[in-house]
């Protein structure tokens, strides 16, 4: 997943997932619930995953990271996803921001910025969304002036990941708001928190809870040069959807997490819950559930690890991760739906977990562009692979 794409053994990628899993079993399983409702910032688990790298997770070894291909990558989340979905925002945001950096930046850039971002002293996320572009990213009206001496920005940001508890982000502008084209007057800043950029309000969710996500202000905000991701104004727009591929290959992980874990539940419960003498599994109409389950969780981590191999190889993968986004975000909300279910009234009680799953799933369908937008990135690419002209 790094630019640098260092080596990582099978054998490093075992002992890797194998802390990982201990590591979910032991500190997060017992507290997840209590956190969720009390949607509380996790701190003292941010502390540990930083001890752990995993802000530095995908960056390369050469700026101390951890330099994790994307298939290890994918793993490690959906293990932690299989448990609590949400704090994986919390630093998957954040390499997000630093692969931008990593891919796009000056040398200068790269130097003084990714040690701060794997050591997790310095944490973030990306800032493209406003309150009237989301989608369509080319309608961001946030824009950087240039005085003569330095850029000074204006405008909003909304559903800002790790905005609030965080302290820089990726921020994507228009420095050329006339240009036709219109991506080619966009712009992307680091862009660390200072006088000028100020956090709205925290936004309310049905799930994905713990991680904040933030309406950002900057009102006079201002950036030197030298903030400016690549040194050259209108690479913005693909600097931020560069890492996009990546991304989704992430919220698939996610996904799979989300419909594994979900399925385990729905396996447990189904096992000790007994009607009319037996256990719920043992009736047909459960098991036809369970095996829709079974079949969908397994066919979206195939799909992802498609993607991530792809992804690692240096392969274009647009299509791959797109498929692989798609179908685990809605394989995601379907076990998650259908676990509910197998779980009768308990389901619908906030004592077991299989709530959070149903509440948590629906963002993996939006996030990392909605999975109606996927469906044409996968036909698209598709027609043009197989072009009959
Ligand atoms: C919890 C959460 C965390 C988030 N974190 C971040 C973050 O860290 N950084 C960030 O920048 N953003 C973040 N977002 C924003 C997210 O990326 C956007 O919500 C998403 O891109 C969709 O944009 P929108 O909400 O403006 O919906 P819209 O773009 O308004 O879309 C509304 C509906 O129309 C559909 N639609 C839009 N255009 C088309 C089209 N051409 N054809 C067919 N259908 C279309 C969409 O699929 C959707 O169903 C987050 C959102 C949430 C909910």
């Amino acid at each position: 997943m790094t630019v640098a794409n260092e080596k990582f053994s099978r054998e490093d990628e075992a002992i890797l997932l194998d802390t990982i899993q201990r590591w979910t079993d032991r500190e997060l399983k017992p507290i997840v619930k209590e956190y969720d409702h009390a949607d509380r910032y996790p701190h003292e688990i941010v502390e540990q995953m930083k001890e752990m790298g995993l802000f530095g997770a995908t960056i390369s070894q050469e700026y101390g990271g951890l330099g994790l291909p994307a298939t290890t990558y994918a793993k490690l989340v959906m293990i932690i996803s299989s448990v609590w979905m949400s704090i994986t925002g919390i630093f998957n945001s954040h390499l997000i921001m630093s692969l931008a950096v990593e891919k796009f930046g000056t040398p200068e850039q790269k130097s003084l910025w990714l040690p701060k971002f794997a050591s997790g002293e310095i944490r973030g996320g990306l800032g493209l969304t406003e309150p009237d572009a989301g989608t369509d990213l080319q309608g961001i009206r946030t824009t950087a002036k240039w005085n003569g001496s330095e850029y000074v920005i204006n405008g909003t940001k909304t559903w800002i990941s790790n905005g609030i508890e965080g302290s820089c982000i990726a921020l994507l502008v228009k420095t050329d708001p006339n240009a036709e084209p219109r991506y080619k007057g966009m712009s992307l800043f680091i862009a660390p928190k200072k006088e000028g950029f100020t956090v709205g309000k925290k936004m309310e969710k049905l799930g994905y809870k713990c991680i904040d996500s933030g309406e950002l202000v900057f009102d006079n905000y201002r950036l030197s040069k030298e903030h400016l991701i690549g040194g050259v104004e209108g690479q913005g727009f693909f600097q931020a959807t560069g890492g996009l591929e990546l991304g989704r290959i992430n919220v698939a992980a996610r996904g799979v997490g989300l419909a594994e874990g979900a399925l385990r539940l729905a396996s447990d419960y189904a096992q000790v819950r007994k009607t009319f003498g037996k256990p719920i599994c043992e009736h047909q109409a459960i098991q036809l559930k369970l095996g829709e389950m079974v079949t969908r969780a397994r066919a979206a981590r195939l799909l992802t690890l498609d993607a991530a191999e792809t992804f690692d190889r240096g392969e274009r993968c647009d299509m791959e991760a797109g498929m692989a986004k798609f179908f685990a975000s809605e394989a995601a909300l379907e076990n998650s739906t259908e676990a509910m279910r197998i779980h009768g009234g308990y389901g619908y009680s906030k004592e077991y977990d299989i709530e959070r799953f149903y509440r948590d799933s629906p963002l993996t369908c939006i996030g990392e562009g909605t999975n109606e937008m996927q469906r044409m990135i996968i036909a698209r690419q598709y027609i043009k692979r197989h072009s009959v002209a």
